[in-house]
């Protein structure tokens, strides 16, 4: 039993030009992140205001790519995936798919790392999204 992860098309995102060191990575296979250079704090998704304290003093910064399933929910209509909200290691929680793995074993609190999936299709492909996948052991 379970229920496998299928690959389904994924819309593409629309692309704001402040985000484009964001999606140029991600093609890389990088998740980045934005860190205020005034209190340090990290924030996602990534904006040129810091969240925290309002500076417009904020710099790119390449995440470690590993969280915890904060919550998520499995949708079973069509093909069926995981959205999830994933806490990253370095704090923020970014809304997100979890992927190749049995979806029925998703758990609040499972170890994820991030993989990339391209949006779009063979005919229109799009930039690359992060999902996030179970961590072995
Ligand atoms: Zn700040």
């Amino acid at each position: 039993m379970g229920t496998t992860y299928q690959e389904r098309t994924m819309k593409i995102p629309e692309i704001h030009p402040e985000h484009k060191e964001y999606w140029a990575a991600a093609a890389d296979g990088k998740l980045l992140l934005k860190q205020c250079d005034s209190c340090g704090e990290y924030h996602y998704y990534p904006r040129v205001i810091c969240p925290y304290c309002m500076t417009d003093k904020t710099s790119w910064v390449e995440a470690k790519g590993t969280g915890s399933v904060y919550t998520y929910s499995v949708m079973r209509r069509g093909v069926p995936y995981a959205i999830a909200f994933v806490e990253l290691d370095e704090g923020p929680r970014m809304m997100t798919n979890i992927v190749d793995c049995d979806l029925d074993t998703v758990h609040i609190n499972q170890r994820v790392k991030v993989v990339f999936k391209q949006s779009g299709d063979q005919g229109n492909p799009g930039p690359y999204i992060p999902c996030f996948t179970p961590v072995e052991g």
